[in-house]
């Protein structure tokens, strides 16, 4: 397994894969990598010859109180599970080398980054396309692969790549989950042991939604309220949103619905080291099929 740190050097690299006639799947990642980010290197495997794995924790798509200091940088541990998951090259440029000084150029996908998370992570998506063009300039990928847990960066990402022309096929994998069905996340470590447990409210409240549209509930209302009753179980739990919308548009959906609606959740749980602010920002979703005739979404 090769490990690149410099740009032009992983340039040069894919212009000669490239030239082999190989195809280059790329999984972008901010490390500390669990098996959900190895779900995504293995249907990555399943897109093209070699698999390429990015390690870089962005400084641009934190907020200014958010945990950009605090988020874990296991970079041996890392390339060791890049290694045994038979990963070709990882690209971990050394902070913040990627960006040049002065950096002042950026993507911005408009109307998709303004529900959900855009709400309360303002330049946070700004960030993320910004760093997703600069990883797709670099390794000159023909796929990437995204996980479905961040439904609204996966939709994003899809809209910018068709937007800008990019010549790269954006893939969705599904969410991994933890035996208890928390969505696997590299947060979760520092959440504190009870809000661990209690952080099981999140998928609990989907399938509370998922049930009730099984049993004919299609009012959007009546299912979040159901939602919220659930999230109410955990007091640790602050909510920060729970919302029903358009799988494609992201706009919120009509009170009786009709077709695939989004149930996107954040929720935020106090963190193992305490201190006042220092809190845990958890995201899930599922997509449910209100009516009769059940479709899987396109991938
Ligand atoms: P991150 O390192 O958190 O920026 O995530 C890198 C990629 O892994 C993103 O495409 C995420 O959506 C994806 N990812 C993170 N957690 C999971 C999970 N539990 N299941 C599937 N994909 C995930």
């Amino acid at each position: 397994m090769q490990v690149v740190e410099e740009t032009r050097r992983l340039q040069e690299r894919a212009d000669q894969v490239r030239a082999a006639g190989r195809r280059i799947a790329l999984v972008p990642t901010m490390g500390a990598l669990h098996a959900g980010h190895l779900a995504l290197v293995d249907a990555a495997r399943a897109k093209a010859d070699e698999v390429w794995v990015t390690i870089f924790v962005n400084p641009t798509q934190f907020g200014p109180n958010e945990d950009l200091e605090r988020y874990p940088r296991p970079r041996e541990a890392d390339l060791a599970a890049c290694r045994g998951r038979g990963v070709d090259l990882v690209f971990a440029p050394r902070e913040p080398g990627f960006y040049a000084p002065g950096h002042q150029t950026w993507v911005q996908v408009s109307d998709l980054t303004r529900p959900l998370c855009g709400q309360g992570r303002p330049g946070h998506f700004r960030g993320v396309t910004t760093v997703v063009t600069k990883l797709f300039l670099a390794a000159k990928p023909h796929v990437a692969v995204f996980g479905e847990k961040d439904f609204q960066q996966l939709a994003v990402l899809r809209r910018m790549a068709r937007d800008l022309n990019f010549d790269v096929e954006v893939v969705g994998a599904p969410i991994v989950r933890e035996d208890d069905g928390v969505a696997l996340s590299s947060r979760n470590r520092h959440l504190a042991p009870e809000a661990r447990s209690q952080a099981r409210v999140l998928v609990g409240s989907l399938d509370v939604a998922e049930r009730a549209v099984r049993e004919g509930v299609f009012r959007g209302s009546e299912i979040l309220a159901r939602v919220r009753a659930e999230l109410a179980r955990a007091p640790l739990a602050c909510v920060e949103y729970a919302e029903l919308c358009d799988p494609d548009s992201l706009e919120t959906c009509p009170e009786a619905l009709s077709g695939p609606a989004l149930l996107a959740l954040a929720v935020d749980f106090p963190s193992a080291d305490g201190g006042e602010g220092a809190r845990v920002r958890l995201i899930d979703n599922r997509v449910l099929y209100p009516h009769p005739h059940r479709q899987e979404p396109p991938r």
